[in-house]
């Protein structure tokens, strides 16, 4: 495919518009129409003034519960997208897509982000492991699509740089999720820590560290939008996958 002429690949594209991934053709800035396959296989954003900041969880999903300080992973999440959103919100419009405490499902959180062109998403979240004990600690960031790379470097890089001391994490991981290949919008997914990790969750339950973290990821947000995947390394290649579905096997 790489090789046809543009116009041609225009061609294609369009004619695959109804294959099996459901894609719909999209207009683009420059006038070609492509797939939303291919919109997510862009270089990453540069110049964007709109940020689309996604609290995990909420309502009666809790997600993860501390054992050792009893805090929930929705009201953390929401906690540090608020300090996120006020750290942003002179340099972006910011969309908050849950402001309280309410639960939103996962594809209606995708539906919402994909509304607005020349955004980007975060979905925030704290991790733990399944056991709900262990000493696994450390930031994890998620991307899927080669123009979030960029941005989930940054992030992971500067988390890495904030953190005290980081243990058994996965740190940056490509990973198809629902908000992570199902937006059309560059899309990142962060983990700021185990909450299953007792001295991590304590640390977590600090407002001055999750005042950190939120300056941590404003100032990678600002540098991707000043430079775009400047100094960020190769761009990985493009995986072409169907959209994540509530059906799939964990973590596939
Ligand atoms: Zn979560």
């Amino acid at each position: 495919m790489a090789s046809l002429p543009l116009s041609l690949l225009a061609f294609a594209l369009l004619a695959n518009s109804c294959g099996p991934s459901g894609s719909v053709g999209i207009p683009a800035s420059d006038g070609e129409s492509l797939t939303r396959d291919e919109w997510g296989h862009r270089p990453g954003p540069k110049g964007f003034r709109t940020v689309i900041i996604d609290a995990g969880h909420g309502g009666q999903d809790s997600g993860a519960v501390s054992r050792s300080t009893g805090d929930r992973e929705k009201d953390l999440a929401l906690d540090t997208a608020k300090r996120l959103r006020s750290k942003l919100s002179k340099d972006f419009e910011v969309i908050m897509l849950r402001e309280g405490d309410r639960f939103i499902d996962l594809d209606e959180r995708v539906r919402l982000a994909s509304q607005r062109d020349g955004a980007i998403l975060l979905s925030l979240h704290y991790n733990s492991t399944g056991s709900g004990t262990g000493s696994t600690r450390g930031p994890e960031t998620y991307y899927w699509r080669v123009d979030s790379h960029g941005l989930a470097t940054r992030i992971q890089d500067n988390l890495e740089a904030t953190v005290p001391s980081k243990r058994g994490n996965l740190g940056l991981r490509r990973r198809r999720l629902r908000l992570t290949r199902n937006p059309d919008v560059p899309s990142v997914l962060i983990e700021f820590g185990y909450l299953s990790n007792a001295a991590e969750a304590k640390l977590c339950a600090s407002p001055t560290y999750r005042e950190r973290l939120a300056q941590t990821v404003a100032d990678a947000v600002k540098t991707q939008a000043r430079l775009g995947d400047q100094g960020t390394g190769p761009r990985p290649k493009p995986l072409w996958q169907p959209p994540s579905r509530p059906t799939d096997p964990p973590g596939s």
